[in-house]
């Protein structure tokens, strides 16, 4: 049972707004699509009208405006991080999730010596920012625990690399937890609401602390609370109407900008995949044609707002998807607790959350990025700079960023072929920074970036704007 209304959800609301936008013609469309060219963003009104609308004309017309802006904004740029489970063990039963209480398997929770190993099987495959992972359960995993892992994070190295950047990915908690989590130098804090549907989220989790929609939707605000201004949402496309669940995501980003600020500094968009332990069936899971609409609308309405997709997707569906306006995303990603060399040194299979649909591996997905002319980007510049926030979307908005995205890109890219690549990636990925390094318009930028290229050359690391 509901205990307290969510702010910013009201289910016959929003659904009214979505019959009302059905209604929209063909100027209004227009209209929106215009604004959105513009980088100026998109209410929550003007999304459900492009959510709704039902022309292959305009169609067209949205994924040009989506590629406008990636292009703008972004570049070929295309940031890379790995997930970190570190434990299985959860006392909540979401229905569509293979670490479910209710399922049984062995469970396992990561030793700090085996976390460190895992670290440095990460940094070995080139990555330098990770989302951290674990179920709830406060006895098994506490916050003690959270904290003492991200240390040992931070502390890891292994030849040139370390970890310079950990986002997490865990429950819903308290001010104080978040205060802590904080203190411990978090990256952005990521919480999926799953579903923003409370019938929906009601179905899907019936126990455990994640079962009250109020205290997990919410859960931004008791962040911000805590001085976190750099939070990433979601929503589980599958479980509810795709086009609700967008509808939720504008609707709480217009709310933490309204009430903090800053929306979500980054929205990540997983589509159900099957789970062991799960026998549900997803009638709504959207085909391949809705989800890149939905990605593009998603661009267009929050053109600042970074957009990650993982290895659930395909690797054909990724590059449609970074057309549409995907920045971020993951690779060679071990979706189960040790998967990156515990389990493999104990020769057994790891639990998994999920099951990848992108199988290859970090190398091969480099090498076919620097073929589609994409720019790998191990930046974690703006969280150690302290850009974070309000600071960060300003220096956005203002399209100021570019100037050190770009630079700080090409040098961590070369960190990445010069550490872990073979000759003949790192004779394609030097050609393909010394292009962009002379595409780079302003002459105090484009000598920044050969003078850091040059450093790299020379074994410097960790050079960043
Ligand atoms: Fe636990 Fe998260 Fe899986 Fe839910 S989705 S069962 S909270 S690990
Ligand atoms: Fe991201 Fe900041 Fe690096 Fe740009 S400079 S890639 S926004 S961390």
């Amino acid at each position: 049972m509901q205990s307290k209304t969510v702010p910013f959800i009201n289910k016959p609301q929003m659904q009214a707004w979505l019959d009302e936008a059905r209604l929209a013609d063909h100027s209004k469309i227009d209209e929106i699509l215009e604004k959105a060219a513009n980088f100026e963003g998109l209410t929550h009104k003007e999304v459900a009208v492009l959510l709704t609308m039902d022309s292959s004309d305009h169609e067209d017309k949205l994924f040009e405006v989506a590629r406008k802006i990636k292009e703008h904004i972004y570049g070929q740029r295309i940031v890379m991080f790995a997930p970190l489970y570190i434990s299985d063990y959860c006392v909540n039963n979401c229905s569509y999730c293979g670490y479910q209480h209710d399922h049984q398997f062995n469970r396992k929770i990561l030793t700090q010596d085996e976390i460190r190993l895992e670290t440095e099987a990460i940094i070995d495959i080139g990555h330098k920012r990770i989302a951290l992972e674990a179920g709830e359960d406060d006895d098994k995993a506490s916050l003690d625990y959270i904290i003492e892992s991200i240390k040992t994070i931070y502390d890891t190295k292994s030849g040139n690399g370390e970890i310079r950047r950990v986002n997490v990915n865990i429950a819903a908690t308290t001010v104080d937890n978040y205060k802590r989590l904080k203190e411990a130098g978090i990256g952005t804090y990521i919480l999926f609401q799953e579903s923003y549907d409370p019938d929906v989220y009601a179905e899907y989790h019936k126990s455990g602390p994640k079962s009250d929609y109020y205290w997990h939707s919410m859960a931004f605000d008791r962040a911000q609370q805590a001085g976190i201004d750099d939070v990433g949402g979601g929503a589980l496309f599958g479980l509810g109407d795709p086009l609700f669940e967008v509808l939720g995501l504008m609707l709480h980003q217009e709310y933490l900008e309204e009430n903090y600020g800053v929306g979500f500094h980054t929205i990540s968009v997983p589509r159900i995949r099957p789970a062991k332990g799960s026998s549900n069936k997803y009638p709504h899971a959207p085909d391949d044609e809705l989800f890149r609409r939905l990605v593009a609308i998603i661009r267009l309405a929050v053109p600042y707002t970074g957009i990650i997709i993982s290895t659930r997707e395909s690797a054909a569906m990724r590059k449609e998807l970074i057309d549409c306006g995907i920045t971020q995303l993951s690779a060679d990603s071990a979706v189960g607790v040790g998967g990156y060399r515990v389990n493999k040194m104990k020769r057994q299979a790891a639990e998994v959350q999920f099951s990848r649909c992108d199988e290859r591996s970090t190398s091969q997905v480099i090498d076919w990025m620097l073929d589609e002319e994409l720019i790998p980007s191990y930046c974690t510049a703006c969280y150690r700079k302290c850009r974070t926030g309000d600071r960060f979307m300003h220096l956005a908005k203002s399209g100021q960023i570019k100037n050190v995205c770009q630079p700080n890109a090409l040098a961590t890219l070369a960190e990445y072929l010069l550490d872990y690549g073979d000759e003949e990636l790192q004779a394609k990925g030097f050609e393909l920074i010394n292009r962009e390094i002379d595409s780079i318009e302003r002459d105090d930028i484009r000598s920044i970036a050969r003078k850091t290229q040059d450093d790299i050359k020379q074994g410097k690391r960790d050079i960043f704007l």
